[in-house]
């Protein structure tokens, strides 16, 4: 698999090198074209921190990141992103939600006018995949919190990014919402192939999606185990409860320990 995102020992800290204590040391990680990567780790951990120097919204102090063969030195337009509150803007209708990041995006804003037909078709096309097919028109406090990830979620694929990611973005839901999320998420993933990377501190949620899984220790965060998931796909909640799944979760589980404890 070609190389899509390397990290390359990135130390980052906020206020600047020799400030403080790092929020990201050392790390270094090589993520596939459409690969679906997870990286979990204890809260303040660096998680998304990592995010931010992926995505070129934090500078590191030393390291190099690259995505698609680039040295990233700015924020990059070829991401989508979500996260644990779904931030839909509240004046605007679910459509219009979705349509937004093709709006305010410099490369989209020129063409929007004159493509909006299309947008309009490609955005009720992607609520329909996520099963949200006649709540175009309603205002996002008429949708439960399921629906609004789940509108999230559109709007950070509609501009057909090759990079979508997820810091916590099912983190606020309950339980039974949050699996039918995992699957919502792995047909859009196994239809599109964009790569991913999810931060999550939810073990099962990891396993779930994930081709591989990345663990990271206390603050400073650094990477400390590296877990490949090579169960079939597409995975099912059914197979939650095998055997192979559950060794999985545990040998995860036994790392975070370990960072923790130490
Ligand atoms: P995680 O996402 O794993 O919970 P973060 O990446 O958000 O962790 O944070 C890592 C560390 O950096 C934490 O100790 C956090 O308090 C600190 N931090 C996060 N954002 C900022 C910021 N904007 N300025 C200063 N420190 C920050
Ligand atoms: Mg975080």
């Amino acid at each position: 698999m070609t190389a899509f995102i390397v990290l390359e020992r990135i130390t980052m800290t906020y206020g600047g090198a020799g400030t403080d204590t790092p929020a990201v040391e050392d790390a270094s990680l090589t993520i596939g074209r459409g690969e679906f990567v997870a990286l979990v780790g204890p809260s303040g951990c660096g998680k998304s921190s990592l995010l931010k120097i992926v995505s070129g919204l934090m500078p590191p102090d030393s390291g190099i990141a690259r995505v698609d063969g680039e040295t990233v030195s700015r924020p990059l337009t070829m991401v989508g992103m979500a996260f644990q509150n779904a931030t839909l803007l509240p004046w605007r209708t679910t459509l219009e939600n979705v349509l937004l990041p093709l709006e305010v995006s410099r490369s989209h804003r020129g063409s929007f006018r004159r493509k909006r037909a299309e947008h309009v078709a490609a955005a009720r096309a992607l609520l329909k995949t996520v099963g949200l097919e006649g709540y175009e028109d309603h205002a996002p406090y008429e949708l439960s919190g399921g629906m609004q990830q789940r509108a999230s979620l559109c709007r950070s694929l509609i501009h057909a990014p090759d990079l979508l990611l997820l810091d916590e973005p099912f983190a606020a839901l309950d339980a039974f919402t949050r699996e039918e999320l995992w699957d919502v998420l792995q047909e859009l993933w196994q239809a599109r192939k964009f790569t991913v990377i999810l931060v999550t501190h939810d073990l099962r949620e990891a396993v779930y999606l994930a081709d591989r899984v990345y663990v990271v220790s206390k603050r400073p965060g650094r990477i400390v185990y590296e877990r490949p998931v090579a169960l079939p796909r597409p995975r099912t909640l059914e197979s939650t409860f095998d055997q192979d799944f559950i060794d999985l979760v545990h040998a995860l589980r036994d790392h975070i320990g370990e960072v923790r404890a130490a």
